[in-house]
């Protein structure tokens, strides 16, 4: 059951509720197209780990179905086929990747394109949708697996994409989502806080010329629920077995569950 307000924080602002998916929307459009190398350089490239992480938890296999929900430019999708295909690949897995922009997905289509990126080879085993997470364009009970990487945040309606995690996972299924998080001690949090508010959008606006978009990023990241509040709130959407684990000290949490 959702429990939407009429106000909702946009990063540090409280904005109408109905304002927050085109804010949104308009935030990504501004970063597709460096989005990319704007994530190695904010994370120095610590994303990838975190990432290969969520692999290792989920332990692609041939033939299983992944949604990536929120999924951008398609890194989770590329690296879950290549490592069902490195399993075998008699039956061969597939991933849909599905974001709200055109933009994002426009960005990891060519760049899937580019025969040089690694994920090349992967295309033919993922299909591109765009659709919001509050709605998926997907039936119910289909898919083995659901993730969502760094997605969750920028969400209106959060309990509706739970509600909808759950919906299209078969019993069975596994749902992983990554996304910031907060620092285990106050002292690592009061570091992390001087660097990403100092640092990320001062990049953001040399390499991305676009400032204000990176600083909703690290604002949205403030204003994001302690990894036990979206546990429970993980459970609340009927989700089993929902545990978190920190990341780099809780910059980033993994939280995990399973429909049965
Ligand atoms: N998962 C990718 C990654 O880990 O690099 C991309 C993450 S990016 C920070 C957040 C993505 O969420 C953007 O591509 C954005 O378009 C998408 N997004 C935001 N709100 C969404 C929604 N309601 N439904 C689906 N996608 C959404």
């Amino acid at each position: 059951m959702s429990t939407q307000k009429d106000t909702i924080d946009f990063g540090f602002e409280t904005i109408a509720t109905e304002q927050k998916a085109g804010k949104v929307r308009a935030v990504f459009d501004s970063v597709a197209s460096n989005y990319d190398i704007m994530n190695d350089a904010m994370s120095m490239g610590i994303h990838r780990l975190w990432k290969k992480t969520l692999l290792d938890r989920l332990s692609p296999r041939p033939g299983q179905s992944l949604i990536d929900v929120a999924g951008g430019t398609g890194d989770i999708a590329a690296g879950f086929i290549r490592r069902a295909n490195e399993r075998g690949s008699d039956k061969p897995a597939h991933a849909t990747i599905c974001d709200i922009n055109h933009s994002m997905l426009k960005a990891g289509q060519e760049r899937g394109l580019n025969v040089k990126n690694p994920d090349a080879p992967y295309q033919d085993q993922m299909t591109r949708v765009c659709g919001n997470a509050e709605a998926l364009p997907l039936p119910s009970c289909s898919m083995n697996a659901y993730t969502i990487g760094f997605g969750i945040r920028n969400v209106t309606d959060r309990d509706a994409a739970l509600h909808e995690a759950y919906r299209v996972l078969k019993p069975g299924g596994r749902f992983i989502c990554l996304e910031f998080s907060h620092m285990i001690t106050g002292s690592l949090q009061k570091l992390y806080d001087t660097y990403s508010f100092n640092v990320i959008p001062w990049l953001g606006e040399k390499i991305a010329d676009d400032r204000d978009s990176y600083q909703y990023l690290i604002e949205s990241i403030r204003k994001f629920p302690t990894q036990e509040a979206f546990r429970t709130q993980i459970e609340h959407a009927g989700f089993s077995k929902v545990r978190f684990e920190n990341l780099s000290g809780g910059i980033a949490a993994l939280h995990l569950a399973w429909r049965l």
